[in-house]
């Protein structure tokens, strides 16, 4: 991994800035947090003028419509997004950052073609039907069942805490294909369409109010075979592809902001607090590491297509380094951290979601123990 810039990629860079300094000023006020037809729009407008301008999905194939470019390149479009607070990825997340990627990985060319191309033009709007409420962190025992029936499956169960479910077209699904199996063996990943009959979307609401998830039940949906991605029973296998996208690289966005916000509160710590700044030195040193530890990530994942196991030292230490700045924010602050509106402490109840999101950071330890450091799995201990 050369981790310097080469001269094709500072060029990419100047073209990039001046094509943001161009664009941004005619983008319209973002939608307020809940209007999320409003917010549909806005993150899929954008998305569409990406794609116009060439600058959708920089590191995915050329074939499926993306720039085809280095990781590098991808990174350095992130970073340059960030520092001109051009509109993130919004209800495109799931489909660009780790739906789409699981596809370029795992899907037959005929998905790819109706699916990558619409995902990248802001055409289609995914979301992630994994959890369920008894199978979080043990999403192996997941329960929503489908049973084959001639061409199609026909899906039962509930799923629950779906990321932006009512906005939605289409949904990474796991299902249960053979409920004798071992329960990591009998698994399937499907192509949900958002809008077969027999699908029920009702939001919940979060600590810091508002609504993207949703439960999401389902009742004899009828999904054709020719959607399921990858064999049948071998989803287990497709869905650590999806984690390894969701765990390594889908947080390099949200950490480029974390480095703006903590420029910020640099701004807002006095000279004369030593232990604050200690931590913000400290803070600045975690983050620094994060983004080279990231690069390693992208370019091991251009090397072999998914970034791996290491996601998860990423994800564990990101989401601690995101929460030991939110309490330093609420220090500095002081008084003004009870105003939900400000950013600092938005960010701080955030950043609390992290430490569960796409699997909680006890989860990940134990991934680190047992697939990188090689411990003796968490079973045999808990066992004896
Ligand atoms: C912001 C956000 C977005 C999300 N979006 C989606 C989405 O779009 N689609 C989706 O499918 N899911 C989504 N989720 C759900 C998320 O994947 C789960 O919340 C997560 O996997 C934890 O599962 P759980 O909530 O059932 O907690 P549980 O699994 O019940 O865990 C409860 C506690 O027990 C601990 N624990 C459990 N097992 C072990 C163990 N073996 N060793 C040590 N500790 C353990 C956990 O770490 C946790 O602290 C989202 C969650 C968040 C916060």
């Amino acid at each position: 991994m050369d981790l310097r810039y080469t001269e094709e990629e500072e060029a990419f860079r100047t073209e990039l800035r001046s094509w943001l300094a161009e664009v941004l000023p005619s983008v319209p006020p973002e939608p307020a947090r809940d209007d999320w037809e409003g917010r549909r729009r806005w993150d899929t407008d954008w998305q569409h003028r990406l794609f116009d301008a060439g600058y959708a999905g920089i590191n995915w194939p050329a074939e499926v419509g993306g720039r085809g470019a280095s990781p590098t390149e991808q990174l350095i479009f992130l970073e340059e997004t960030e520092k001109a607070h051009a509109p993130y990825v919004g209800v495109n997340f799931v489909g660009l950052l780790h739906a789409g990627p699981t596809l370029i990985a795992e899907a037959s060319e005929e998905q790819k073609a109706r699916h990558l191309p619409a995902i990248l033009k802001g055409d289609q709007v995914w979301c992630q039907g994994f959890s369920e409420p008894g199978a979080g962190s043990d999403l192996a025992s997941l329960r929503t069942r489908a049973v084959r029936d001639g061409d199609d499956y026909v899906i039962s169960g509930q799923k629950i805490w779906t990321s932006f479910a009512q906005v939605a077209d289409y949904c990474e699904l796991l299902v249960r294909t053979s409920p004798d199996a071992p329960k990591h063996r009998g698994i399937t990943w499907l192509i949900l369409p958002m809008d077969s009959p027999g699908i029920e979307i009702r939001p919940l609401r979060t600590i810091a109010g508002s609504t993207e998830f949703s439960e999401v039940f389902l009742d004899e949906v009828r999904v054709p075979v020719a959607n399921r991605v990858g064999p049948e029973d071998d989803g287990w296998r497709v869905a650590m592809v999806t984690f390894s996208f969701e765990r390594g690289t889908a947080f390099v966005s949200e950490m480029l902001q974390t480095m703006e916000l903590l420029r910020d509160l640099g701004r807002l710590v006095p000279e004369t607090d030593a232990s604050s700044r200690r931590e913000l030195g400290r803070l600045r040193a975690d983050l620094d590491a994060l983004w080279a530890l990231t690069k390693r990530n992208v370019s091991q994942a251009a090397r072999t297509g998914v970034p791996g196991v290491g996601g998860s030292v990423f994800k564990l230490h990101y989401s601690e380094t995101r929460n030991r700045l939110g309490d330093l924010a609420m220090r500095v602050l002081d008084r003004a951290s009870l105003s939900l509106e400000d950013e600092h402490v938005g960010g701080r109840v955030h950043a609390i979601s992290l430490g569960i999101a796409a699997g909680t950071s006890q989860i990940q330890r134990n991934i680190v123990a047992e697939r990188i450091l090689g411990l003796p799995k968490e079973r045999s201990w808990t066992s004896s």
